[in-house]
């Protein structure tokens, strides 16, 4: 299968002028100037991209694809994704999550769904465990997980100073911590520990004790919803600038969020103002999970469904709202989390690299084209390739 994009201007994500990219298979063979191949040859599929934005396909590392939430009962549960909803968004690697439930909810079902989404076309992987300490695993043994079931890349989302954790006293954490970080240096992957930190007083001071009393490296931990609220946010930033790596929820963000802080286009420009490396920064959709709104006493309050379609959009944002360069915005969904995950063919359009790419629209930056592992997803807004049952 040949694949030619013809005349985009390619970002990497850095910018590396209009190029075309021609694409073997999964793979991006060759990037340079006047690619040709006799186009008459019909295995030969050109994609005129003209002008458009080229960009790596984006990677959306923490999302609740088997569905989270229940946190209002039964019927609360989200659905499954479906496999459109990441088309469409332009997301063509996912790390699935467990949240609050780990009960009616199991890490071999997340398994499953994991290896759905990989033979309908996309790259997926995932985190054992759910909210609750000790994390609840498929093996028995976090370190088991992470060295024998190739899809898993780590543990989480595990539940810090939250009224919804388990109240894990900081042994707990620092233990499947360690766990997971041997596990992932036997299995040659990344062992990290996504990190969900909830409204509580505590913040990241567990993570702070543990990195000071312990040899395990910063990071290792990716603490998520650190723009959660102004408060955190600024934790967040002390804990950035001694190297540590943070993460910001795109789905919880709306219009009326337009002007706060905490919204993470805005919360991204804040942090390079504050000398943080965007290296350090990623964005995660948390897509599919519950959105439950507590009022000051802790009770539940109402109830929405996160969506995948966030990530982008706020990088957008971050470049037409905040003026972030394209190149730079586009490192928290590309290049970072690949580097995280250590996702070695992931995160950069460079030959060699896997075949998964996003054009866009130079004038609004909307998504057009979407190919994931070489086969095209989505062609000038056209989908063409949907899930099982859609
Ligand atoms: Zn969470």
């Amino acid at each position: 299968m040949l694949t030619i994009i013809k005349n985009g201007e390619i970002y990497n994500p850095e910018y590396i002028g209009k190029k075309d990219i021609l694409l073997v298979n999964d793979r991006v063979y060759l990037i340079k100037e006047n690619i040709n191949i006799n186009e008459n040859d019909l295995l030969v599929k050109i994609i005129d991209a003209d002008g458009d934005y080229v960009v790596p396909g984006f990677i959306d590392s923490h999302v609740h694809i088997t569905g989270g939430g229940g946190e209002g009962g039964f019927h609360t549960r989200t659905p499954e994704i479906k496999f459109s909803d990441l088309i469409y968004a332009g997301i063509t690697t996912v790390i699935g999550c467990l949240g609050t439930d780990g009960i009616t909810r199991s890490g071999e079902d997340l398994l499953a769904k994991t290896r759905a989404l990989k033979e309908e076309g996309i790259s997926a992987y995932m985190y054992t465990g759910s909210y609750g300490f000790p994390v609840k695993t498929i093996t028995g043994e976090i370190k088991k997980d992470i060295i024998l079931i190739n899809e898993i890349l780590g543990i989480g989302e595990v539940a810090i100073s939250d009224h919804r954790s388990s109240q894990p006293d900081i042994f707990q954490l620092e233990k499947a911590a360690a766990e997971a970080r041997v596990g992932g240096i036997l299995a040659n992957k990344a062992g990290i520990i996504n990190v969900h930190v909830g409204d509580g007083e505590r913040k990241l001071d567990f993570l702070e004790e543990i990195l000071e009393k312990t040899e395990i490296p910063r990071k290792q931990f990716i603490p998520t919803h650190i723009n959660r609220n102004i408060d955190l946010l600024e934790k967040g930033v002390d804990y950035a600038l001694k190297g540590g790596l943070v993460d910001f929820t795109t789905s919880s963000s709306n219009d009326f969020y337009d002007n706060k802080k905490t919204k993470p286009s805005n919360s991204l420009k804040y942090y390079l103002e504050k000398g943080i490396n965007i290296n350090n920064i990623t964005f995660t959709s948390d897509g599919q999970g519950s959105l439950p709104e507590f009022n000051e006493e802790g009770e539940y309050v109402g109830l929405k469904v996160g969506k995948v379609s966030s990530l982008f959009k706020e990088v957008k944002d971050a470049v037409l709202k905040k003026e972030i360069d394209l190149d730079k915005a586009l490192k928290v969904i590309t290049e970072n989390p690949a580097r995280n995950l250590e996702l070695k063919n992931k995160g950069k359009l460079n030959e060699g690299k896997d075949a998964d790419l996003v054009i866009l629209d130079n004038k609004d930056l909307k998504i057009k084209t979407v190919i994931a592992k070489g086969q095209i997803m989505l062609e000038d807004n056209k989908l063409k390739q949907k899930g099982t049952f859609e």
